[in-house]
């Protein structure tokens, strides 16, 4: 086993990361920004190292400057957490050339899961089910013959895209050059790459994605699903579950097996997750994948027992997984609520500044990963994720009226959150009945009274 950690991120994931080596009796150095000096994960940390200024581009960005501060302080691993380097496959390539173990799947198969278009093509070939759609396209021409095949409403979606960017929904035939045009100019600006596909709007689904993980001894196994229906018009989570509401066991079998067949056909190694768009029908379509950790791994962690982090550094470390499929089995129900620096009411506008009061919800079933703290300053450089509230409990209306309590306890001041918006939410009468789709918040929270 490793001795010696460097983590390559910040944040509630940052922490996170380290409270798992900690556990493991793996010393932990925290490579930060000079907007991070102050922070939890810094000073818990065994060690921490600055790595750069506060953009993302001159620290957590800066790959050779991680990389130099794994050989400075004798780390023999990198764990890049959450966005940030987490997907870079040259990234991963370079800590193998500088012998540094990266905490994530090998460069290769991040490549063939690379961009979204690439993803989809790698996928048809293993005979997962994926959304219709084209490849990266060459012209506009190539739009056109699809929309014609298929018809409208049709997605234009940048193959580099994430973070729920990138993304445009067109109506007919008119609207088609326009937003090819626009939607490439946008994917250039935001992700450094133009290439754009179209994809059929799936109706009213839900976002179901499932947990993978793969050891180097190609032994490779599911941990159930997660429902992330509830996302902001943007298309950014917002609560997640595990597992998901309305699943079958016989669709939960074959989606469990569809991931599985997806990590094998990448020859995948660590955690990953399968994102799939469920319609009306339980029909099920690859989506994309993340090849890394996510951000709602805890309500897995809560229902399956397992350490998914500390999994994934045994991993890395070469162990075999330590059970099979047949001994993974479901407790309870598990809700998250992230809980974010912005204002649902303003367009989810980012907020930052000092915490000037804080109260974190507790008791029976209740955690909270969070690094803030009251006195806390939000800088404004990067995600406004501020806390996570994950609640467990015996089944789902149990585990709502948990997390409602939760909500009720919980107080930020001095910036704006979504906390109240959480609660309406959880108190929503769709929400509770498990009536979920990815529009559940233009649907049932922006257009409606209901309390
Ligand atoms: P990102 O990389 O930003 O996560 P995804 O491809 O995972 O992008 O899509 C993000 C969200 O956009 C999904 O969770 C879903 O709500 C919506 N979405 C994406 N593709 C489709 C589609 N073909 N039909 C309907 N909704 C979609
Ligand atoms: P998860 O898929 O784990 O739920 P998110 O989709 O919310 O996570 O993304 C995780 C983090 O990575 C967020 O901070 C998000 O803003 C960021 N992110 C993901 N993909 C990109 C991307 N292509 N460009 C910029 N940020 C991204
Ligand atoms: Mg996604």
């Amino acid at each position: 086993m490793f001795k010696k950690i460097l983590i390559a991120n910040r944040g509630e994931i940052a922490l996170r990361i380290l409270r798992a080596c900690r556990e493991m009796k793996i010393r932990t150095v925290v490579a930060y920004s000079t907007a991070d000096a102050d922070s939890l994960p810094v000073r818990l940390a065994d060690e921490a190292i600055c790595i750069g200024p506060p953009p993302p581009k001159d620290s957590y960005l800066h790959a050779h400057n991680i990389i130099s501060a794994a050989h400075i302080t004798g780390a023999e691993a990198i764990h890049p957490g959450i966005g940030f380097l987490s997907e870079r496959p040259s990234f991963a390539e370079a800590c193998e050339m500088c012998h540094v173990k990266f905490i994530g799947p090998p460069a290769e198969a991040m490549e063939a899961m690379g961009d979204k278009a690439t993803a989809r093509a790698t996928m048809q070939k293993a005979g997962v089910p994926v959304v219709p759609g084209t490849p990266a396209l060459n012209n506009d021409q190539e739009a056109l013959a699809f929309a014609q095949k298929y018809g409208y409403p049709l997605l234009v979606k940048a193959a580099f895209g994430g973070g729920g960017r990138g993304i445009r929904l067109v109506q007919n035939e008119d609207e088609l050059p326009r937003a090819l045009e626009m939607a490439r100019a946008e994917a250039a600006a935001a992700f450094g790459r133009a290439e754009v596909y179209l994809e059929k709007l799936i109706e009213e689904p839900r976002h179901v994605e499932v947990q993978v993980l793969a050891d180097a001894h190609g032994n490779v196994v599911h941990l159930g699903e997660r429902e992330c229906s509830i996302q902001s018009p943007r298309r950014q989570k917002i609560i997640e579950e595990a597992l998901a509401v309305g699943i079958s066991p016989d669709l939960r079998r074959r989606m469990g097996e569809a991931a599985v067949r997806a990590a094998r056909a990448i020859g995948y190694v660590n955690a990953g997750t399968i994102e799939f768009l469920v319609d009306a029908h339980d029909n099920f379509y690859f989506m994309e994948m993340n090849k890394r950790l996510q951000v709602e791994h805890c309500v897995t962690e809560m229902i399956t027992g397992i350490d998914l982090v500390q999994q994934q550094i045994r991993i890395a470390a070469g162990e075999r997984l330590p059970f099979s499929q047949k001994q993974i089995t479901f407790h309870g129900h598990a809700i998250e609520c992230r809980i974010n620096a912005e204002e649902p009411e303003r367009e989810f506008m980012p907020s930052a500044g000092c915490i000037e009061h804080l109260v974190l919800p507790g008791g029976p079933g209740v955690r909270v990963d969070t690094h803030i703290h009251a006195g806390y300053m939000v800088p404004p450089y990067y995600d406004p994720l501020l806390a996570k509230v994950i609640v467990w409990e015996k089944d789902r209306p149990a585990a709502i009226t948990r997390m409602q309590r939760c909500l009720q306890e919980m107080e930020i001041r001095g910036i704006k959150t979504n906390i109240a918006f959480c609660r309406k939410i959880v108190s929503n009468a769709y929400y509770r009945r498990g009536e979920l789709t990815t529009d559940f918040i233009q649907r049932r929270i922006f257009a409606s009274n209901q309390p």
